[in-house]
C-alpha cells in the first residue's frame, strides 16, 4: 500500500473504486506494449491511478520528433530506450509502485513470457502483426486486451474480453481476420499524428484497464469506438455486430494462435556484411509504390528503379537507405539490427 494514504483519496470517492478497489489495483498488474505516444499516456494515467505493476516493453529510442506527442520524455531523454526514459519518469510521479522497463523487440519467441502473471494487456504499439500477436496471447491465456490505434486524427480503441464468462467479446481476429497487407496503410510516421487523438484512445484503454483491475468487467462497452478529431466524427460500433461468426474464428473459435506460434511473423534476416536487413512481411497483396512513394517523399528522396522503390530517410541521428520489391519485401540499409529493421519497416512501410 502506498505510505501516502491521501494520494489516491480522490479516486477513493468513486464508489466504483473505494478502498478495496484501489488496493486490488494496487496488487494487479499492467503489461503496456509500446511505449510511444499511446504507451506514454496509458502508463501515466495507470501509475498516476496507483496501477501497482507496470510492466512496460518497447523496443526503440527516444527521437526528437517523439517529443511532440511522447509525454513521459524530455530532451534530456533523446537517445535513450524509451522503456527505461518512461520508468524514470514514472517513478518520479509514484515512487510507491512498481514499474517493470523491459528494452525489447516483443516477439512470439519472447512474448508469453513478458506476459506471464498480467492481468490486462494495453496496446501502445504501431503496426498490425503486434497486435495480432497481442489478440492470440489475450485468448490463449485469457488475459482481457485493450486494443487502440491513432492515423493523423483518427483514433480507434475496443477492449477485447476472452472466454466464455458473462461479459466476453469477439477477439480482434473475429472483427479483422488478417492484419491489412503489408504497405496498405499508412502510419504514423507517413501521414502524421494529430496529439490530442492520441489523448482520448489512450484515455479510453487506460480508463477499461482500470474496470478490468477493478473487477468490473460490466463497466466495460463491449463496442469500437471510432472517431476522427480533425473532421469531428464519433461513433461506437457493438463489437457483436462487427464479428464474423465467432466459431470460426481461427483464433478464439478454433483456438490456432497463428501469430504466436511465428506462423505469421515477419521475417527480419542481417545481410552477411552489408550493414543491412531484409524484412519479409508476414502478409503481403503486393504493395502500392505510387501511394508508399508519396508517402515516404516526406522523409527524403525516392526514385523507381526497375520493379523497385529506393528511398532514403533519417529518424533521430540514423541514416537509411529503403529498398522496397514488389512483394512487400524491403532490404533496411544502415543497420544490421533485426529489431531496429523492424522497427523502421513498421514505421515508415506500415502493417
Ligand atoms: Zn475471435
Amino acid at each position: 500500500m502506498d505510505v501516502q494514504p491521501d494520494r489516491y483519496h480522490r479516486q477513493q470517492l468513486l464508489p466504483e473504486v473505494g478502498e478495496a478497489g484501489q488496493r486490488r489495483l494496487g496488487e494487479l498488474r499492467a503489461l503496456i506494449v509500446g511505449c510511444g505516444a499511446l504507451g506514454c499516456a496509458q502508463a501515466d494515467l495507470l501509475a498516476r491511478a496507483g496501477g501497482g505493476h507496470v510492466r512496460i516493453v518497447d523496443r526503440d529510442v527516444v527521437e526528437r520528433t517523439n517529443l511532440q506527442r511522447q509525454t513521459l520524455y524530455s530532451e534530456a531523454d533523446i537517445g535513450h530506450a524509451k522503456a527505461h526514459a518512461a520508468a524514470a519518469r514514472l517513478g518520479a510521479v509514484n515512487s510507491s509502485i512498481t514499474i517493470e522497463p523491459e528494452a525489447a523487440d516483443f516477439s512470439p519467441e519472447n512474448a508469453e513470457g513478458l506476459a506471464a502473471g498480467c492481468d490486462v494487456i494495453l496496446d501502445g504499439t504501431d503496426n498490425f502483426e503486434t497486435r495480432f500477436l497481442l489478440n492470440d496471447l489475450s485468448v490463449k491465456l485469457g488475459i482481457p486486451y485493450a486494443y487502440g490505434g491513432v492515423i493523423a486524427g483518427r483514433g480507434m480503441a475496443a477492449t477485447f474480453v476472452p472466454g466464455e464468462g458473462e461479459h466476453s467479446t469477439p477477439c480482434l481476429r473475429c472483427v479483422l481476420p488478417e492484419p491489412p497487407p503489408a504497405g496498405s496503410v499508412p502510419t504514423c510516421d507517413t501521414a502524421g499524428v494529430f496529439g490530442p487523438a492520441v489523448a482520448i484512445v489512450a484515455a479510453q484503454q487506460a480508463a477499461d484497464a482500470i474496470k478490468v483491475l477493478l473487477g468490473r468487467l460490466d463497466l466495460l462497452s463491449g463496442t469500437m469506438l471510432d472517431f476522427d478529431l480533425l473532421h469531428n466524427t464519433r461513433r461506437r460500433l457493438k463489437l457483436d455486430d462487427l464479428a464474423g461468426d465467432r466459431s470460426a474464428c481461427r483464433c478464439c473459435g478454433q483456438r490456432r494462435f497463428d501469430f504466436l506460434d511465428g506462423a505469421m511473423a515477419s521475417l527480419a534476416q542481417p545481410l552477411c556484411g552489408r550493414d543491412a536487413v531484409q524484412v519479409t512481411p508476414a502478409v503481403s497483396a503486393g504493395v502500392a509504390f505510387d501511394e508508399l512513394s508519396e508517402r515516404l517523399a516526406a522523409h527524403g528522396p525516392t526514385r523507381r528503379v526497375g520493379p523497385l522503390l529506393k528511398a532514403e530517410a533519417s529518424e533521430g541521428d540514423r541514416q537509411y537507405a529503403l529498398t522496397v520489391f514488389p512483394d512487400g519485401r524491403a532490404i533496411i540499409a544502415g543497420t544490421e539490427d533485426p529489431a531496429e529493421a523492424r522497427s523502421v519497416y513498421a514505421k515508415l512501410i506500415g502493417a
